[in-house]
């Protein structure tokens, strides 16, 4: 059997792996991506909430600092990417007179914290309140600045092209199931063949403790899922959650959050779960509605979808950053929960800087190339460009999608629906897919293949059966 040699393997092609990837792409090094999955980006980054964090309860956990250190590298990295990012608050809302009398206290506490990272911590009245969040009911709030919410669908397919584009190869539909530790590196054995590689990165997101079994090394993680509810339009123009002096486990977590994509998030909740259990619920949204749904005056809003992801929760609740007790060529990152999207520029530094400690050679390459904005057809009407045939076959009206963007979304690496959705934004409108009969054939006519060879994310998911 063939067997491929790199000098760095990483396993996991989520927003862990593919920031890890960037990174190496800067570099004379050959590297490989493998996956599982069909394309990039579906595992635990397929379903959150798209926020960049701040400084994390607890506050001197490695969570926090690299949530820190993630959050002010993302402007840089949006820009160089292309990517949509937009910066916003945090108002926390006293909804009753103790919460009031609280604020002070709470601001007190939280600007000795935030304010040492450069965050600034403010208590807001009703009457500035009330400006500042006009739909919000509440006698007053403390703001957190410096928060984000970023486009993480076309985060991980630039962050997937600027590596394709730098020379990172990428292995899909390919499951690590054994491993073998060698005196010149790692056999890694996939159920479609070996690859031989120096240094082996674990960033396998809810299987990475599985996957440090494989190398001897023992790690205990739990499961939570967090559901999350959208609604069509803008309810606010910040993140908004209520104020919390004691926190509710059951409640715990999740924001009004606005998206970059005009529509409104509330959630994520938190409930323990199995890896597997992506469903949502009467009583998951019954918890997001007692939340937050008393925090707003009109509450007229569209939801037009529910979804669930699962986060891998380590033993101590903080990221695992080590290397193996094997060997320091293989270096495991277990359990990345909640904000791993933060953190996931600062993680990816990290990692480099463990890989030199552990003797790899990193020669910068002599030029590294960038990549293009994707320019969607709906750009070029807004901007009083002239169209060609292909754009102007529309094949999802609410999103405004056409034939040519499906075509240069399998042109970036779209296999799958879902894989033109992320890129596209197909089907994610007010109507949530009523266009699919349609985009099916037009995606299949595009990949040049039958409709029933079309899946929804790879596998045995076929979307039509004769
Ligand atoms: C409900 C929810 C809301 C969240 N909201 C936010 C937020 O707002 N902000 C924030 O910062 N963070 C948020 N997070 C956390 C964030 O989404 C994760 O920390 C991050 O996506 C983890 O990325 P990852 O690359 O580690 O894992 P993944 O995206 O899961 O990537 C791991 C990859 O490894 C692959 N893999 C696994 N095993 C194998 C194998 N044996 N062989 C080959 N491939 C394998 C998988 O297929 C997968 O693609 C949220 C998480 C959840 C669940």
């Amino acid at each position: 059997m063939l067997v491929v040699y790199y000098d760095i393997a990483i396993i996991g092609s989520g927003v862990v792996g593919l920031f890890i990837a960037y990174e190496l792409a800067h570099y004379r090094v050959r590297v490989i991506v493998i996956d599982r999955e069909a394309e990039p980006g579906f595992g635990v980054s397929k379903g959150h909430a798209g926020v960049i964090h701040v400084v994390q309860p607890p506050f001197n956990s490695l969570r926090s600092k690299l949530a820190i250190e993630g959050n002010k590298l993302y402007d840089g990295i949006a820009k160089r990417l292309h990517v949509r990012v937009r910066r916003l608050s945090t108002l926390l809302v006293a909804r009753n007179p103790i919460h009031l009398i609280a604020l002070p206290a709470v601001w007190f506490i939280l600007n000795r914290v935030y304010g040492k990272h450069g965050f600034r911590v403010r208590v807001l009245g009703p009457r500035e309140l009330r400006k500042r969040e006009p739909n919000v009911k509440g006698l007053g709030a403390i703001e957190v600045n410096n928060y984000g919410v970023i486009n993480s669908f076309e985060l991980i397919s630039q962050l997937y092209n600027f590596c394709t584009l730098n020379g990172i190869d990428f292995a899909f539909n390919t499951e690590v199931v054994k491993v073998k530790v060698l005196d010149d590196g790692v056999a890694i054995l996939t159920n479609r063949g070996e690859y031989r590689a120096r240094y082996v990165i674990n960033a396998a997101g809810l299987y990475s403790a599985d996957v440090a079994r494989m190398f001897g090394d023992e790690y205990r993680l739990e499961f939570g899922k967090g559901v999350m509810l959208v609604f069509w339009g803008e309810q606010t123009r910040n993140i908004v959650a209520p104020l919390q002096l004691a926190p509710n486990p059951k409640t715990k977590g999740g924001a009004i959050i606005p998206t970059v994509f005009g529509t409104t998030i509330w959630g994520p909740s938190l409930s323990m779960s199995d890896r597997g259990d992506r469903s949502v619920n009467e009583a998951d949204i019954e918890i997001l509605n007692e939340k937050f749904g008393g925090l707003l005056r009109r509450r007229d809003f569209i939801p037009i979808r529910a979804y669930a992801g699962v986060r891998p929760i380590p033993e101590g609740d903080d990221f695992i950053i080590t290397y193996s007790k094997l060997s320091k060529h293989i270096i495991h990152l277990v359990g990345i929960e909640s904000p791993g999207l933060t953190a996931a520029p600062a993680i990816a530094r990290r990692v480099i800087e463990m890989l030199r400690d552990a003797g790899a050679v990193l020669t910068p390459k002599d030029e590294v190339r960038e990549v293009d904005p994707v320019v969607m057809t709906k750009s070029i009407i807004e901007e009083g460009g002239t169209i060609n045939a292909d754009q102007g076959e529309v094949v999802c009206p609410c999103m405004g999608v056409t034939r040519a963007d499906i075509r240069e979304a399998i042109r970036r690496g779209a296999r799958t629906l879902d894989g033109i959705i992320f890129r596209t934004g197909l089907g994610m409108g007010i109507c949530q897919g009523m266009c699919l009969g349609k985009a099916i054939k037009v995606i299949s006519e595009e990949l040049g293949i039958d409709p029933e060879k079309l899946t929804k994310s790879g596998g045995n998911s076929w979307l039509v059966t004769r």
